[in-house]
């Protein structure tokens, strides 16, 4: 029988987690598989930990849980929900019941005929108009630019096989753009669209401000374009420049000297000045990047997992994952 894991990473989930679980396992029921839930608190300052130990405990057979030892994101909580996963199909999504889970069932007949990445693509029905504009803007820029393909409403909701989940799991990389690992992977991918749901409770943890940095992720994480395209305009100014020159001689021997042009002098400085700001903001960028990328950090830290406080060793003790328990051993030998 298929096992299929769901990763749910849940970050200051408290108001809505019961639902949720409880929607998602009288869905996964009904369907002719075999299920796991693994849930990833991703630091919640609430009390989603406590009620995922509580879920953990009653369902002891089908659930695994991860919690960090502070908000690490959700690129690292779904991370290692993905590692936690031991399913032939893995479903990654948002504990807050925006992904409406009897789409489970739609995946899975899709998954059955072969497909590896089987992707839920919600519809901007219903969204704020100036979002769903802004939204459509910045993937037509980015498709532009970047070398993976974006999609606009495509998000982490989606079912992947085993073979996808492991490609996922290979790449290393710390600054971890999902929608563009999802991409990048390739794989046979299919996608269905569905009518995006309103939260059912709690709110959502994106401000304006994270947005627009995840907006940047998505440009820089994925290529070098954007260094490129510094060069091209470079060369462009540099070309503009030597014209005006020639121009500007020229003039100066068939009518004479004269010197006015402060004013277009001043704007060109100001105006290259910041060309070069941005250009050595853009730089400085790749090169924070290589710079954590080099630190060879773990992606998150845990607190305790299911083993940890179902074991009964010593309850948060025993807890340790990626690193944490790397540094123990290495100690020992
Ligand atoms: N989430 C997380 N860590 C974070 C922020 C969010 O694990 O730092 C989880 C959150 O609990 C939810 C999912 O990611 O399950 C999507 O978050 P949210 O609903 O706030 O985003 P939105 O749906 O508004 O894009
Ligand atoms: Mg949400």
């Amino acid at each position: 029988m298929t096992k299929i894991s769901v990763v749910v990473p849940c970050f200051n989930e408290e108001a809505v987690i019961d639902r949720f679980d409880t929607r998602i396992r009288e869905v996964l029921a009904d369907l002719p598989v075999d299920y796991e839930l693994c849930y990833v608190d991703d630091g919640s300052s609430d009390g989603t930990a406590l009620r995922l130990r509580a879920i953990t405990a009653e369902f002891a057979q089908r659930t695994r849980y991860v919690s960090f030892s502070r908000n690490f994101g959700k690129e690292a909580a779904m991370l290692a929900g993905l590692r936690e996963a031991s399913g032939d199909a893995v479903v990654i999504m948002d504990a807050d019941l925006q992904h409406p889970p009897e789409l489970i069932a739609r995946m899975l007949e899709l998954y059955e005929r072969g497909h590896d990445q089987i992707i839920a693509r919600r519809t901007r029905e219903g969204d704020k108009k100036v979002r769903s504009a802004l939204s459509r803007l910045y993937y037509r820029a980015v498709n532009r630019w970047v070398d993976v393909e974006l999609t606009d409403g495509v998000g982490d909701f989606r079912m992947l096989s085993r073979p996808a989940v492991d490609a996922l799991l290979s790449l290393p990389e710390y600054n971890r753009f999902s929608k563009g690992l999802f991409s990048w992977i390739g794989f046979d991918t299919v996608t269905f669209d569905y009518q995006n749901a309103a939260r059912e409770a709690g709110e959502t943890k994106w401000k304006l401000g994270s947005l627009l940095n995840y907006g940047m992720d998505g440009l820089i994480s994925f290529n070098n374009r954007p260094l490129r395209i510094a060069i091209w305009l470079g060369l462009t100014l540099v070309g503009v420049a030597a014209l005006y020159a020639v121009w500007i001689t020229v003039t100066a021997l068939t009518q004479g000297v004269s010197a006015p042009g402060y004013v277009t002098l001043v704007a060109i400085i100001v105006g290259l000045g910041g060309v070069q700001m941005i250009m050595l903001g853009l730089i400085g960028e790749y090169i924070g990047r290589i710079y954590y990328e080099t630190k060879r950090r773990p992606h998150f830290l845990v607190r305790e997992t299911h083993r940890s406080f179902m074991g009964g060793v010593n309850g948060r003790r025993a807890a340790g994952g990626g690193r944490v328990s790397l540094v123990a051993t290495d100690r020992e030998m």
